[in-house]
């Protein structure tokens, strides 16, 4: 079994790199953003009080995000190993998520990083905005408080789990192939496999 955090801003291409390691690794994906997503297509309370936040390029506060975390992953009590795509942005989720896997009998095993300069991340969002019906993809102003939020109160969970030895860059420039190699051969090198 194997637990993985796909870390980086926003546009670095976790949502994509995460469904080839799905196949690859046989994981559970957990996207919190595209729960939300779900939440708000559906209208449900929980969607409403997401979308306040999401529309502004903020977070949804924490006791929210970690909430639905939760009951996702124990919807799950026969994964193989989850990998959480956007979660956690902020130590109290780091610090929820561990106490949550501790709670299945396992850890989290690595935090691997896409590395992608702010200017190539402004132009791959445009660019996916024009498809994806995001709202907050779309505006430029909303996109700068998105990358000023990872830089502001996610990258500490990056030296969080660093402490733990979990920590991992990688550089998120290149083919889709070539990313996902280089994100499998630290899962291989690094994630006692
Ligand atoms: P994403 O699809 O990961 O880019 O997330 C889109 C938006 O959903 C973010 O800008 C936040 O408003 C919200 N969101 C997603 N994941 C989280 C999280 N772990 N904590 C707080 N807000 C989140």
């Amino acid at each position: 079994m194997i637990n993985l955090i796909l870390f980086g801003p926003p546009g670095s291409g976790k949502g994509t790199q995460a469904a080839h390691l799905v196949e690859r690794y046989n994981l559970v994906h957990i996207s919190t953003g595209d729960l939300f997503r779900y939440e708000i297509g559906n209208n449900t309370p929980l969607g409403l009080q997401a979308r306040a936040f999401m529309s502004k390029g903020e977070l949804v506060p924490d006791e929210i995000t970690i909430g639905m975390l939760r009951n996702k992953v124990e919807a799950h009590p026969d994964a193989g190993g989850f990998i959480f795509d956007g979660f956690p942005r902020t130590i109290p989720q780091a610090e929820a998520l561990d106490h949550l896997m501790e709670e299945e009998d396992t850890t989290i095993h690595l935090l691997l990083a896409l590395e992608v300069a702010d200017e190539e991340i402004i132009q791959r969002i445009k660019l996916r905005g024009i498809t994806s019906g995001r709202t907050d993809d779309a505006d430029e102003s909303i996109i700068q408080n998105r990358i000023n939020v990872y830089k502001n109160e996610t990258t500490p969970v990056f030296d969080y789990y660093a402490r733990q030895g979990k920590s991992h860059s990688v550089n998120g420039i290149g083919s889709i192939d070539d990313i996902f190699d280089r994100l499998c051969t630290v899962i291989e090198t690094q994630g006692g496999q």
